[in-house]
């Protein structure tokens, strides 16, 4: 097997198209492939395809979650200072765009203007049906939270978060409620059929499980920010009005953080 990689004259390209090229030998289920489209391609769509996952696999080698865990540490929520870095560690914008992708939780959108503009979601992010870019663009400017600019590789990239960054409520000193108890006290307000509340306790612990499980290794405050996001976009919603279901969200927030969260079991 060989690899033949067009010499060019920009080295963060080759790099990145040596990585792509390394997923393809070493991902078992990838077959041999005459010709590779490797580049800015369509890292904006959320198709599967091999080229894609050689995308991510060169995403991982190049931008390792470890790097990227620590630097998320170090600056939070700046994401200026964030993109800054990624641009010291020399990967095309494309790469880094795919890390932030990979690993930041719902609520962030990245404008980049490289060859073509390209929008880049974090999973979960709440976009609209918009047809053109602009008005994506537009809606995320007028709805956003926060955003900020930096440069990758010579070209801007805007940032947007969507997701409002507010405190963790804390539960006082003598509230001894369980945790399921609090989410049931915060459902009860605003439904008074009980049969109904047991099921929307149960949607609300699969709405909130599965973000909550993405969210491993971050700080409540971050985990909290995406679980808020991703329950903007669930047909009990409203129940984000209830200071007891914010509560209940950071308890489960907290807990993530502290790793006392029920772990996948592993195969037997
Ligand atoms: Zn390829």
């Amino acid at each position: 097997m060989a690899v033949f990689i067009r010499a060019t004259d920009n080295l963060l390209r080759e790099r990145f198209t040596m990585a792509h090229e390394l997923g393809h030998l070493l991902l078992p289920w990838h077959l041999p492939n005459a010709n590779c489209e490797v580049g800015e391609g369509a890292l904006d769509l959320p198709t599967y395809s091999l080229e894609a996952e050689a995308d991510v696999f060169a995403s991982c080698l190049l931008v390792p979650d470890a790097w990227l865990l620590h630097q998320v540490q170090r600056f939070g929520d700046d994401m200026s200072q964030l993109l800054r870095e990624l641009n010291a560690a020399e990967v095309t914008t494309a790469a880094a765009l795919q890390a932030l992708r990979r690993y930041l939780l719902a609520g962030w959108v990245f404008v980049s203007y490289g060859e073509r503009q390209v929008i880049t979601a974090t999973r979960g992010t709440r976009l609209p049906h918009a047809s053109t870019n602009e008005e994506v663009v537009a809606y995320l400017a007028g709805e956003c939270h926060a955003q900020g600019e930096a440069s990758l590789n010579g070209f801007p990239v805007q940032w947007y978060r969507m997701v409002e960054s507010v405190a963790l409520p804390q539960r006082s000193p003598d509230d001894v409620r369980s945790d399921r108890q609090v989410l049931l006290d915060a459902i009860a307000m605003v439904e008074p059929d009980s049969q109904r509340r047991n099921s929307i306790a149960q949607s609300a612990n699969g709405k909130v499980g599965g973000a909550l499980r993405e969210a491993g290794g971050r700080s409540a405050n971050l985990t909290f920010q995406a679980v808020r996001h991703r329950c903007e976009q669930w047909e009990h919603s409203k129940l984000l009005a209830q200071p007891d279901f914010l509560l209940w969200l950071a308890e489960r927030s907290r807990a993530v953080e502290t790793g006392m969260t029920k772990r996948r079991r592993p195969k037997s």
